[in-house]
């Protein structure tokens, strides 16, 4: 039957024991599986061994075939593992599994084992992450070298393997390659043209994240796409199923004991052309985004004038559904600016009229709040053809029917250059 097998052998070594300083597997049993590891996903697989070992597989890992333990152990605990294992075992048509039954997870073992002064750069999650981000190298012919990149790439940044492999870890350092020390945050203030992701880069959430890449993208042109996209991790690439495929390729989760979300793998470089037609990257959000001011000036805009404008301003195609999804979205959100400041603003408002430029002479009435960080928030807004009593009234009654309920203003404080319309207008209500 073996002769015949045409899927990769995998080997599962069980109810052994790490060792470790030359790291080995003690006193397993090993047990090779009679089915194809590319038939299941990350969970099944996992369920599927516990069932054939009767034990529960507290940590897998497995190794690139070809080099010690020390050198080649890879954590297999989530699906972009997975999706990494399989490609090893399709690769090299065999590969070795570990299960440590019961002991910490081993990276954090062998740590504690040797105690180092140096403050951990990665956490042991982020270790992995790095892993996972040299899989284009399995492809390669020459399997030693292969592994020693891998190697590489996960020496500097593990304490264990810098001390197995000293010299490659130099040879890292001296490519300039490591972390840096600061990690820089997001300044979602910035222009979103000049927004670009960095290694190491901060965010609040995958949200600010995605965000930021939407407008990454949109700037150059780049076709990236979520290759993983859940609440903890994103992983993502360019120009999906293009041969060869762009080198771009960055890899976010959040840090072990901080609330931010980090980049922490990213090969930034690109090998695609500018694209016009983005696909996942650029959501109705992004578009509802950038419209929200457009819609306040006329929110009848067609749908047709909004997809002309965002291939005018951004050089992008998107559809009529899209602008249809972002127009209600930006609507939402022009709602929801009122509620936000009942929420957080204090009982101030000021009120103000400009005149608008363009063909119609007509005038913008403002109401602005101030958030408890004391910047300006904006509340309510309209386009009357004059400024006078009444149209100060209706401006007024509106204003106060939304934030007020309909109450006659107690304990709100309104401020403005006492234009006389405002002042007979207050007074009357
Ligand atoms: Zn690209």
């Amino acid at each position: 039957m073996e002769e015949n097998q045409v899927f990769p052998k995998v080997d599962v070594h069980y109810n052994g024991t790490f060792v470790p300083n030359l790291l080995v597997y003690f006193a397993p049993q090993v047990l090779r599986l009679n089915e194809d590891a590319n038939e299941f996903g990350f969970s099944d697989f996992i369920k599927y061994v516990e069932k054939l070992i009767d034990f529960q597989c507290k940590h897998v890992y497995y190794c690139i075939p070809g080099v010690r333990l020390s050198e080649g152990l890879q954590t297999l605990q989530n699906e972009c593992d997975y999706s990494e294992f399989l490609e090893v075992a399709n690769a090299n048509r065999h590969v070795d599994v570990y299960i440590d039954h019961d002991n910490e997870p081993l990276f954090e073992w062998i740590q504690k084992e040797e105690p180092d002064n140096e403050e951990l750069v990665y956490s042991e999650e982020d270790v992995d992450s790095v892993l996972a981000d040299d899989e284009n190298c399995e492809h390669e012919e020459d399997e030693c070298v292969t592994s020693s990149k891998r190697i590489f790439k996960r020496a500097y940044n593990d304490k264990f393997l810098n001390k197995l492999c000293p010299v490659l870890v130099e040879d890292e350092y001296e490519k300039g390659n490591e972390l840096p020390a600061v990690y820089p945050r997001h300044d979602a203030t910035q222009e979103w043209r000049k927004m670009k992701p960095e290694l190491g880069m901060r965010f609040s959430s995958p949200a600010e994240l995605k965000s930021s890449l939407s407008n990454y993208a949109v700037a150059h042109g780049y076709d990236l796409y979520y290759e993983k996209n859940d609440k903890d991790r994103l992983l993502v690439k360019c120009c999906k199923g293009k041969i060869p495929q762009c080198p771009f390729r960055l890899w976010a989760s959040w840090m072990k004991d901080e609330q931010t979300f980090q980049i922490n793998s990213l090969r930034e470089d690109h090998s695609c052309s500018r694209t016009f037609k983005l696909g996942s990257i650029v959501t109705y959000k992004w578009i509802g985004k950038q419209f929200v001011t457009d819609i306040l000036e006329s929110p009848k805009i067609s749908l047709r004038k909004m997809k002309a404008m965002v291939s005018k301003l951004f050089n992008i195609n998107v559809s009529v559904g899209q602008c249809r999804n972002a127009k209600r979205f930006a609507l939402c959100e022009i709602e929801g600016v009122v509620d936000g400041w009942l929420d957080g603003c204090r009982k101030v408002i000021g009120i103000d009229r400009c005149f608008l430029k363009g063909i119609c002479k007509w005038e913008l009435l403002s109401a602005v709040g101030r958030d408890g960080n004391n910047n300006i928030y904006p509340i309510a807004w309209a386009v009357v053809n004059v400024e006078n009593k009444n149209t100060w009234k209706w401006f007024l009654d509106n204003l106060m029917g939304d934030i007020d309920e309909g109450g006659n203003g107690n304990g709100i404080t309104l401020m403005s250059d006492a234009h006389k319309g405002i002042m007979e207008a207050v007074k009357e209500r």
